[in-house]
């Protein structure tokens, strides 16, 4: 089951009065960027306000993809592959990392066609990818209804276990040093002479030259409070995983519907691919018209509730200002839970069985929802901010932050410490929100 704030804290450690630099944030991100500073001779503290790894990073879908990246993303990717089967070998627990390909099943030519767009980019960087024929792709999934064109498959990508995989990345980075606090709370950053000197955490202040900032579905809402603005928004997004069944596609493999995903239990992990849910609030209003592009390109894929749960980032009531001695958003909910759409657990037992009919009877065991950060053009924000030198932000993985994490975190720990990136990382810069740049998800499938 996904973490939440009833698992007991695993990391608890003494706050130093200084450190070289502080990782706000315990999901993939800030774990990858603080083991990869640690790895680069730094003093690092990373600070979580609930539970390492206890919102996206542990309750997403498990797939660790090239296939159908941004062209800007997908060099990235290519390295993460590499980082994540070296760091499997550190783990002190199987994380569940399988080579077990992702597959983009396609019900129409026109479909097939628009996959068949990306496959430049795959060749351009030498990945696997290819189009599989109809007959291809019913021998590579077996005994599924429905009469696909093709598919676009890519064999090299892999899976894992996120609640598994993410809690094991950080126990690597505390046997190297790098010192955590769960239960730990950063209220805002600590600016003296314009510039980043620290942070001020619910325990007490931290020096610090150089702050990270990792904060997922939380990172706007922090940088409001310092004058930064960045058009992120949260969307909900609702997973089940079933009882064991049969292994008919060793990794991930989606259609319009449904998406699902061999888990290491026997069971698959389900969700509805193209789906979710955006609670409106203030961040939603200021927002939207950077989102127009996104949503005209799925006008059905969202759907819109009212109010987001009380305590949620852009929820009506949530401080938009607060001080250094106040309890912050941030104490006041500790790990983002949402419910699932029951209908849509529904749904997707539906779809599954009838995709594949000659499936033994299951039951869901577990379901779960996470609250996706996204950015307008669907990729992330990875920069240093102008404004306030001292602070880099990686945050807005756009539902795709999972399987580049470790190369984030990565380009993130170049960053922080004044050494090549080793990528070019103009897309994802943070001035294209105000320099006039046209919001475009581009060729991402
Ligand atoms: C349902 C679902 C399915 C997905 N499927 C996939 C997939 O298959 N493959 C893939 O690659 N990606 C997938 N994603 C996306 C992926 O999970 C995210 O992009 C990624 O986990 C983001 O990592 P992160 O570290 O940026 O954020 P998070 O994991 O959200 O971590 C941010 C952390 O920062 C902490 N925090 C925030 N503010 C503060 C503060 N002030 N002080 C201290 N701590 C703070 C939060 O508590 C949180 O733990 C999916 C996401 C969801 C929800």
């Amino acid at each position: 089951m996904p973490i939440t704030e009833q698992n007991a804290a695993t990391w608890r450690a003494d706050l130093p009065r200084e450190t070289d630099v502080i990782v706000i944030g315990g999901g993939v991100i800030g774990v990858c960027t603080a083991l990869y500073l640690r790895r680069a001779g730094r003093r690092v503290l990373l600070l979580e306000k609930g539970r390492i790894a206890g919102e996206q990073s542990g309750r997403n879908w498990g797939w660790i993809r090239q296939q159908g990246r941004d062209p800007d993303e997908l060099p990235v990717m290519i390295g993460a592959n590499r980082l994540w089967k070296e760091l499997a070998r550190q783990t002190n627990v199987d994380i569940g990392l399988k080579t077990g390909g992702v597959t983009y099943l396609a019900r129409s030519a026109k479909q097939l066609a628009r996959f068949e767009a990306w496959l430049p980019f795959a060749r351009a960087h030498g990945v696997d990818t290819r189009l599989l024929s109809a007959a291809e792709t019913a021998e590579l999934v077996p005994g599924m209804s429905g009469g696909f064109a093709g598919a676009l498959h890519t064999a090299s990508d892999m899976r894992a276990e996120p609640w598994r995989a993410v809690p094991a990345l950080a126990e690597i980075a505390a046997r190297e040093g790098v010192v955590i606090a769960e239960d730990c709370a950063v209220r805002v950053l600590d600016i003296a002479a314009g510039r980043v000197a620290g942070v001020v955490t619910e325990a007490g202040r931290v020096a610090a030259p150089v702050v990270v900032l990792a904060g997922g579905a939380w990172s706007s809402l922090f940088l409001r409070n310092h004058d930064v603005h960045i058009p992120q928004l949260s969307v909900r997004a609702t997973v089940a995983s079933t009882t064991p069944l049969p292994e008919v596609a060793s990794g991930g493999v989606a259609d319009h519907r449904i998406s699902f995903r061999y888990r290491a239990d026997g069971g698959y992990s389900l969700a509805a691919g193209g789906f979710h849910e955006l609670f409106l609030g203030w961040d939603a209003f200021r927002a939207l018209p950077k989102f127009l592009a996104q949503l005209r390109a799925d006008p059905f894929g969202t759907r819109f509730l009212p109010a987001a749960p009380r305590g949620y980032p852009d929820a009506w009531g949530t401080p938009r200002r607060w001080s250094a001695d106040e309890a912050g958003p941030f104490e006041a909910l500790r790990v983002l839970n949402p419910a699932a759409n029951a209908g849509q657990l529904r749904a997707l037992k539906r779809e599954f069985a009838a995709l594949f009919p000659g499936m033994p009877e299951f039951e869901l065991s577990h379901a779960w929802a996470g609250m996706i950060d996204t950015m307008p053009d669907v990729v992330p924000v990875v920069d240093h901010i102008a404004a306030l030198p001292g602070l880099i932000l990686g945050t807005g993985m756009s539902g795709h932050g999972f399987g580049i994490g470790p190369g984030m975190g990565k380009i993130l720990a170049a960053l922080a410490t004044g050494t090549p990136p080793g990528h070019d990382l103009t897309r994802f810069r943070l001035s294209r929100f105000m320099d006039g740049t046209r919001m475009d998800p581009g060729p991402a499938l």
